[in-house]
């Protein structure tokens, strides 16, 4: 009888008390508040918490150009400005399969994240951003296109995404260059590009070259009216 109520205890005690030891530690583990000690990039920090613990953060849902794309540098700074050195709070959000953090940088009332945004430092990155208030973000965007801010001012701004893609995955090999040199050439002046039949295919400004139509229209290029490549 004794033993049968220890263990009726035990389970209540179990029930009881291990759910709030587990919430207790997802709350802490919720947000991260320090000192932004180091910026990566435009859309990565480094957070130092009270416990002396580094975390670096991925902010989430947005995506800033790669550094050696137009305004990759600019976002780099923009973040700097906006946070380094400063108290932030983190919400976490999700880890990546890089291991980092993914999270909502606060600081004063302001969001880090929708502050890129909307001015043009960060494309909206839909694919991972699924939160309720994914939609606004969505639409600030939509605002910083249309009012042509930051990135947005730039003729063909292209993708971070597509351009870690195209500089990885689908960047010909020397070879294949050599092979095809010939097949397109694109105008650096007005973005048009044409095929090697065209009267323009050695124009003045022609100094782009490209192994196929894809790769011309990928760097930001439009085919020609006359040749239609
Ligand atoms: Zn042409």
């Amino acid at each position: 009888m004794i033993i049968r109520r220890f263990v009726i205890k035990s389970i209540f005690f179990s029930l009881v008390f291990l759910p709030i030891l587990f919430l207790n530690q997802a709350c802490a583990r919720n947000t991260i508040s320090g000192k932004v000690v180091s910026v990566t990039d435009g859309d990565t920090i480094t957070v130092l918490d009270s416990s002396n613990t580094q975390h670096k953060i991925r902010i989430y849902g947005v995506d800033c150009p790669e550094s050696h794309q137009g305004y990759g540098q600019k976002a780099k700074q923009f973040t700097s400005d906006l946070v380094f050195g400063k108290t932030v709070e983190i919400k976490i959000m999700d880890t990546d399969r890089y291991g980092r953090t993914v999270g909502i940088v606060n600081i004063d009332s302001k969001s880090l994240n929708a502050e890129l945004i909307i001015n043009g430092m960060a494309w909206f990155y839909g694919q991972y951003c699924k939160a309720s208030f994914c939609s606004q973000w969505n639409q600030y965007q939509e605002e910083a296109r249309s009012r042509k801010i930051g990135l947005w001012s730039m003729q063909n701004p292209i993708p971070p995404w597509e351009f870690r893609h195209g500089s990885s995955k689908t960047a010909p090999n020397p070879t294949t260059i050599t092979q095809n040199a010939g097949a397109y050439h694109g105008n650096s002046k007005s973005m048009v590009f044409h095929s090697s039949k065209c009267k323009f295919y050695d124009c003045k400004n022609c100094t782009a070259v490209f192994p196929d139509r894809d790769m011309a229209i990928k760097t930001g290029f439009r085919p020609c009216g006359e040749c239609k490549p």
